[in-house]
């Protein structure tokens, strides 16, 4: 056999549950170089263990780079990681101003970026290395005796294959979108007129622009980026005449898309919805409901054609905005403990379940909450949330923190598990700068015109994650494109 091994450095330490063990040597090897996989590298190289980062992509956070042009809709303050930041401030970074709303592209290119140029992280990181099976050397799922002694294997794409002592598997969700389909499977023909479908979130107004521009869109999906995406086709409607819009969705009522306008427990979600009802009703957006994607395919004219039952919609582009689900394919013979719904740990699964929480509601949560029965694999970041939408990087930031500690053999700190989220809320929203033509769009826990302060019911946190917390939407600048954790 032909392995790579990167380096042996500081030796990690597994304790799954009460019984301490040797873990074997090798790097830990961090699968992707998004905030979250890049904030697990900080944590390693703080430290002191040895690392490696594997990302799929040409650049840093490949999957952030396609959404570039939306706005996220926590400042600043909530999405540098603290063992990232020492890092930064030791190589001249320049800070950006922590109250402000980045963009995707703002992520990358001033913290990100600058991260993967320090030099604890500069020569960790590969590019175009996109991970295709972790494994255990010479140990399939099934074989137990001494499995915790053997390094994991990971084999990249073009075969080439390293060791590594524990995986850190932070590959995201980005790249498996859900299916059209209605049933959770393809819809018949759905693979074969893939061109005609496209991923979530667009950059309908600038990159985009002459694939939508003058045509007839159908979005399917009812959640945030199902209505970002809506409203900026609303937006691109008023300037290119031809413009179509057909919205395409499971449910006959549409009120949690909608909120609740003057009555939603989230005012800012309700002024997202608000607008896009009123899209709704001016005729602007077509709104076709009950509709179960069946099947798919090419009209004589080279349109797509979505059906279900007896009814048609036809477009010449399908947006699809229906959510992602994890890959967990690629650590198929790793032994997982899987809740059968989400596809996150089963301890963590009703801390994050959709039905109850939005993402500000999630409790902190870190090593032990993300065990598997395989000892030193964690998946981490969006990856770890599985199907639920509510995943914030404040809380994987957290996650990766507790992770490292653990893989550190530092119980004590792993446990420790805090989210640094006082009175000001994660999920603050600047939604102003589309008053003036009514378009905008929002975020997870919803945007809002104008600063305001929400109080948490009693017994449920909102954008903090502490019961009782306070989310602050706030005023900012026009900028561009405002989007959502959210599905
Ligand atoms: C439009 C949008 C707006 C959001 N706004 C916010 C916000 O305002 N606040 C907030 O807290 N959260 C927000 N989120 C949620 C979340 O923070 C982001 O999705 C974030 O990018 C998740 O970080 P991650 O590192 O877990 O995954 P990703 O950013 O998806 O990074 C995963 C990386 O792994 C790489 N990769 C994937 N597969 C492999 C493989 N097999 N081998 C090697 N590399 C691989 C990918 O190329 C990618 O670079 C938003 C999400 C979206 C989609």
């Amino acid at each position: 056999m032909n392995f790579e091994i990167v380096g042996i450095g500081r030796s990690i330490v597994s304790e799954q549950n009460t019984a301490a063990v040797a873990a074997p040597a090798g790097p830990v090897v961090v699968i992707g170089a998004g905030p979250v996989g890049l904030a697990a590298a900080a944590h390693l190289a703080e430290r002191g263990v040895d690392f490696l980062v594997l990302e799929s992509g040409p650049g840093v956070a490949a999957a952030i780079e396609e959404w570039r042009h939306v706005k996220l809709f926590s400042p600043w303050r909530y999405n540098i990681d603290s063992a990232a930041r020492k890092l930064l401030e030791h190589a001249d970074w320049v800070e950006p101003d922590l109250g402000k709303l980045p963009t995707g592209g703002d992520l990358i290119d001033s913290y990100l970026e600058p991260l993967t140029k320090t030099p604890e992280l500069n020569d960790r990181i590969r590019y175009n290395s996109p991970v295709s099976a972790v494994t255990r050397v010479g140990f399939d799922r099934v074989r137990t005796t001494a499995r915790e002694l053997a390094p994991f294997l990971i084999r990249l794409a073009d075969g080439t294959e390293i060791l590594a002592s524990a995986v850190i598997d932070a590959a995201g969700t980005w790249r498996r979108p859900n299916v059209l389909g209605g049933s959770g499977i393809p819809a018949r023909g759905e693979t074969d007129i893939a061109d005609g479908i496209a991923h979530a979130l667009p950059d309908v107004l600038g990159r985009d622009r002459d694939r939508y521009a003058g045509r007839r869109t159908a979005v399917v999906g009812a959640g945030h980026s199902a209505s970002t995406t809506l409203l900026d086709l609303g937006t691109l409607a008023k300037e290119v005449p031809g413009t179509e819009i057909v919205w395409v969705v499971r449910g006959t009522d549409q009120a949690r898309t909608y909120g609740g306008g003057d009555a939603d427990e989230l005012p800012a979600r309700g002024a997202l919805g608000s607008r896009l009802k009123k899209l709704v009703q001016s005729g602007q957006v077509e709104l076709v409901s009950s509709f179960h994607i069946e099947a798919a395919s090419r009209t004589a004219d080279g349109r797509v054609e979505l059906a279900s039952g007896e009814q048609r919609v036809i477009a010449d582009t399908v947006v699809n905005s229906t959510g992602f689900r994890p890959d967990h394919d690629m650590v198929g013979e790793l032994r997982l403990d899987l809740d059968s719904i989400m596809g996150s740990t089963r301890a963590l699964a009703p801390l994050i379940d959709p039905n109850q929480h939005s993402c500000g509601t999630v409790p902190p949560h870190g090593a032990d909450e993300l065990a598997h029965p395989e000892p030193g694999y964690y998946a981490i970041g969006a990856k770890s949330y599985g199907r639920a939408p509510t995943f914030l990087l404040a809380t994987g930031y957290e996650q990766a923190r507790s992770v490292v500690a653990a893989l550190a053999g530092d119980w004590e700190a792993a446990r420790d598990v805090q989210l640094d989220l006082p009175e000001t809320g994660v999920c603050s929203s600047n939604l102003a700068y589309g008053d003036a033509s009514g378009e905008t769009a929002g975020g997870c826990c919803g945007p809002a015109p104008q600063a305001v302060e929400i109080s948490a019911p009693a017994g449920r946190g909102l954008a903090t994650g502490i019961s009782g917390g306070l989310l602050t939407i706030i005023d900012d600048a026009p900028t561009t494109n405002q989007s959502s954790c959210c599905n």
